[in-house]
């Protein structure tokens, strides 16, 4: 499999970077570099988020008058980042889409609710894009309006797919219980947060469905999705390539690390190899499905990996613990902190139990988070302290969930 998206890959990349030679980044970057059509991938530089968010119209392969649509991501520092669609981009977009409702057999007798934020960043924009060529009933529900009324109008609606995000979704499920209304829900789309496989089988018993995972981006929209045995998430891989960087700063076809990721056929702009900041593990091994595509699965952020005396430990491994205890919720806080050199990992769960019993077991299985808390924990550098609070005392946000809040710098 690999050679065979290899070539499919290196033929692509003639004309991306042909492409690229449009706009004002790359054209003074392949100059410099003497970089040309016919260059191999290896030598173009990584472009960083940095690098995007201080030359957006540098990106800019076309004229501004052929823009139809304009992306902007939150930023948590300095300016939002500008992302330039054409009417070729959204239609490629759209193709990119059916094609991955076609594996769940979605049509047009489906009807969609969006939770997701219509603002900033416009991601329901997208998912309307992504769902209009299925000419479906689209309810923007939105982000911003009482879960209450927007379970009932999913119910009355008669809603058959939920697109939203892991957090949001643990919330209406509240709701959800509560209300107890009759829904007719196929499935159930999530994309921007990763979550475990506990977190999908609590969900999809709680709501009798298939939950579909998808990793997306501002910049690349649909890069990779759960195919239809719902195991692993599958690149798109003709219009996105991707490579891995490693810990050791190295690129690799495959493995695990920041995903760095290529679009091809695009037209507004321009993006070769950017680093998303994404951590994932990319194979080319076959999945149980029929699909020959390479597999993309998401581990989080670069920024979330947590760093306890040298060892990396990711936030979903802690999420994958917690959730595979049934009597814990998925609503978790955790905070670090640090005393005469060692991590005190605080971890606080809703729970409708508060029994010392439940504390004990979760205590004496912790080592099974990771093979390094294991070790942290067996040489005395980390404790981990529990702590039990009633369901609804943490608060929830429409964004994504913040879920460790480190606060080791402040002692
Ligand atoms: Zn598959």
């Amino acid at each position: 499999m690999l050679t065979r998206i290899k070539k499919y890959w290196n033929d692509q990349l003639t004309e991306t970077i042909r492409h690229a030679y449009k706009t004002k980044y790359y054209s003074k970057l392949f100059k410099e570099l003497n970089i040309s059509s016919r260059s191999d991938l290896s030598e173009i530089p990584i472009t960083s988020s940095l690098d995007y968010r201080n030359n957006i119209f540098e990106f800019l392969a076309t004229d501004l008058s052929k823009i139809k649509f304009i992306s902007q991501t939150t930023g948590t520092t300095g300016e939002p980042k500008l992302i330039f669609f054409t009417q070729k981009d959204l239609d490629i977009m759209r193709t990119r889409a059916e094609v991955c409702w076609s594996w769940f057999n979605f049509n047009k007798e489906d009807r969609i609710a969006v939770l997701s934020s219509y603002t900033n960043p416009p991601l329901g924009q997208y998912y309307e894009n992504a769902f209009a060529s299925l000419r479906v009933m689209q309810y923007p529900a939105g982000v911003t309006r009482c879960l209450q009324s927007q379970m009932n109008n999913i119910a009355k609606l008669g809603i058959s797919i939920i697109a939203t995000h892991p957090s949001i979704l643990t919330r209406l499920t509240k709701t959800y219980i509560q209300l107890n209304p009759k829904t007719n829900i196929k499935n159930i789309i999530l994309s921007g947060e990763p979550f475990s496989k506990e977190y999908r089988t609590k969900m999809e018993n709680i709501w009798n469905t298939k939950l579909i995972n998808l990793y997306g981006s501002m910049e690349a929209d649909i890069i990779a999705i759960n195919c239809n045995k719902y195991l692993n998430k599958h690149l798109m891989y003709k219009d996105i390539l991707v490579e891995i960087r490693t810990e050791d700063n190295k690129i690799k076809d495959q493995g695990t690390g920041e995903i760095i990721l290529t679009v091809l056929n695009s037209d507004g702009f321009s993006l070769l190899r950017y680093a998303t900041g994404d951590l994932g593990t990319l194979s080319f091994r076959e999945c149980d499905c029929s699909l020959k595509w390479p597999i993309l699965n998401i581990k989080g952020r670069v920024d979330d990996i947590i760093f306890i005396a040298g060892m990396n430990i990711f936030p979903s491994d802690i999420e994958h613990f917690l959730l595979s205890f049934p009597e814990i919720s998925s609503n978790y806080l955790c905070y670090l902190k640090e005393k005469e050199g060692v991590t005190i990992l605080k971890i606080i769960i809703e729970t409708k139990i508060r029994k010392d019993k439940l504390k004990l077991k979760i205590l004496k299985k912790a080592y099974k988070i990771s093979p390094e808390v294991d070790l942290l924990l067996n040489e005395g550098s980390m404790v981990i302290k529990i702590d039990f609070v009633s369901p609804g005392y943490l608060a929830q946000t429409n964004r994504k969930t913040k879920r460790i809040i480190d606060l080791r710098k402040n002692n």
